[in-house]
């Protein structure tokens, strides 16, 4: 039987659009279909705009130290219309990239919105069918709002980018990822950040003693963090839940709907907000923060006779592949590590397997990560509150205050942590609180990764003066478990 493509991909975002490349490149005849832009959450709704604001709001504490070594600076005014202009600009530039990429490695591509007709068939929004040998799902995910009356009020992440002017007062609900990365960029921006974490800390599934250490730094720069409440309430406010008249710039969606990169029915002007506590107050915008949903929804995978697990994720095996053979899946939309670069792995390990006869898992073990919060958090494999669930472990670790910040006069603190195996001596953790700690991380990670002991760490000589090197220089375990 012949079919119009080898591959046709549905999803423009990293794992998608890496799997067209490669399998492109291995010769295959391949299609890729986008309904919204280019790039997908990754590039233009998640972390390259997210990292870019938290470089602009780390400025604001820069120009404060820089006074302590001597500069006369001040913080002045932040422009957010100024910033958000470039930030565009940037993420055209970035989607057009990605476009020339497939375009030189002769990927046709389809702005249109595709849905499986048949194991081997898609329709497109414009009508168009095409068949394929193969079809990879790559849709990724989208955020969710909580089951809550008038939670429509309340904006996603997706919408942070777009927002008219900074609000002044924003609530942000959860305590994952999302959560803890924009309340540190807002507040560094200067707003005025409430956070409601349901749970009694935040960062839940992270190392007890390095999430401990993000809760305090970020209430001591000034996120108004409560713990164990949630939001029960929301409301426009307006008649009994009249705004503060002095209560400023309104948190808006005003650009309009098509310049906007994500539709979202939030809508904009203050909201009222009770919580689990009994508090009330008026914010110019409210955050959900509260977690990501596969996007499998009319995609018609049902129909065709591809299993959907209880979150709306695609079920598939080691090698992405569905129960249908033809169909795989990769990425957010398979809910199993939702990260870019795992993604872009499984992309990877589906063309090895698919058009290079050479099948691979995708490997899930010790995979680093990095929040984004100030200061970031750098990890990698078991807490410590894992490992001593599996076996013996010796816990070292140290925290202390950095050498910039503390000539500054600030009370900053970092931690540098390794959760290390009794009977191999294995390093089965690793745990940094610190400026630059996804950079650590990823360094850090190539050793653990390899299967490094701690004595393996010891023989590394320190690099001196700089923060990493007490990861090489702890001598002695600080408790075993
Ligand atoms: P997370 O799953 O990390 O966090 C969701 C948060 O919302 C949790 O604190 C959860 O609480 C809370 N929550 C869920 N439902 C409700 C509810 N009904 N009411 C109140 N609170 C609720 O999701 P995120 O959206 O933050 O991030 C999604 C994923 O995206 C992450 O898991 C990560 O893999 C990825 N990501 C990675 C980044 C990075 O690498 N730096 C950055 C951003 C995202 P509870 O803990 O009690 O369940």
């Amino acid at each position: 039987m012949s079919f119009d493509y080898d591959l046709f991909v549905i999803g423009g975002g990293s794992g998608g659009v890496r799997a067209a490349r490669v399998a492109a490149a291995e010769g295959a005849k391949v299609a890729i279909a986008e309904d919204s832009r280019m790039g997908g959450t990754c590039v233009i709704r998640g972390c390259v705009p997210k990292k870019l604001m938290v470089f602009a709001s780390e400025y604001r504490e820069t120009f404060k130290t820089a006074q302590s070594y001597g500069w006369d600076v001040t913080a002045g005014a932040f422009d957010w219309q100024k910033f958000q202009t470039h930030l565009h600009a940037e993420l055209a530039r970035l989607e057009q990239v990605y476009r020339n990429l497939l375009n030189s490695s002769d990927v046709e591509i389809f702005d249109a919105r595709a849905q499986l007709k048949d194991a081997h068939t898609v329709t497109l929004s414009n009508g168009e069918e095409k068949t394929s040998k193969h079809i990879l799902v790559a849709t990724g995910g989208r955020p969710v709002r909580p089951d809550l009356t008038n939670a429509h009020l309340g904006i996603v992440s997706d919408d942070i980018f777009d927002l008219e002017e900074l609000p002044k007062k924003m609530l942000i609900i959860g305590g994952g990822y999302i959560a803890c990365e924009f309340a540190c960029i807002m507040n560094g921006l200067g707003v005025e950040v409430t956070q409601y974490y349901r749970g009694a800390q935040i960062l839940r599934g992270f190392d007890d003693e390095a999430r401990g250490l993000v809760a305090e730094m970020m209430k001591e720069s000034g996120v108004n963090l409560h713990l164990g409440t949630n939001i029960v309430d929301l409301a426009p406010a307006e008649g009994d839940h009249a705004p503060d008249p002095a209560g400023g710039a309104r948190g808006g969606m005003g650009m309009p709907a098509n310049e906007r990169t994500v539709l979202s029915d939030a809508k904009s002007g203050p909201v009222w907000v009770k919580a689990t506590n009994g508090d009330e107050a008026v914010y110019d915008a409210v955050l959900f923060a509260t977690g990501r949903a596969p996007n499998t929804e009319n995609l018609g995978l049902e129909a065709v006779g591809v299993e959907v697990g209880r979150r709306g994720e695609v079920i598939v095996d080691a090698y992405s592949q569905t129960g249908v053979p033809s169909v795989f899946a990769i990425g957010d939309v398979t809910n199993r590590v939702q990260l870019t670069p795992v993604a872009i792995r499984e992309g990877m390990a589906f063309v090895e397997t698919v058009f290079k006869g050479n099948p691979t898992a995708v490997d899930h073990e010790l995979i680093p990560s990095a929040i984004f919060t100030q200061p970031e958090m750098g990890t990698i494999g078991l807490s410590e509150e894992e490992a001593r669930d599996q076996e013996p472990i010796e816990i070292y670790c140290t925290s202390f205050k950095p050498m910039q910040t503390a000539f500054a006069g600030c009370s900053d603190r970092v931690l540098m942590k390794l959760i290390v195996s009794k009977a191999t001596r294995v390093v089965l953790g690793c745990h940094i609180v610190a400026p630059g700690a996804g950079e650590m991380i990823q360094l850090a990670g190539v050793a653990i990764k390899m299967g490094a002991t701690k004595e393996d760490f010891d023989r590394v000589c320190a690099v001196h003066p700089t923060m990493s090197e007490e990861l090489v220089t702890m001598k002695s375990p600080v408790r075993t478990a």
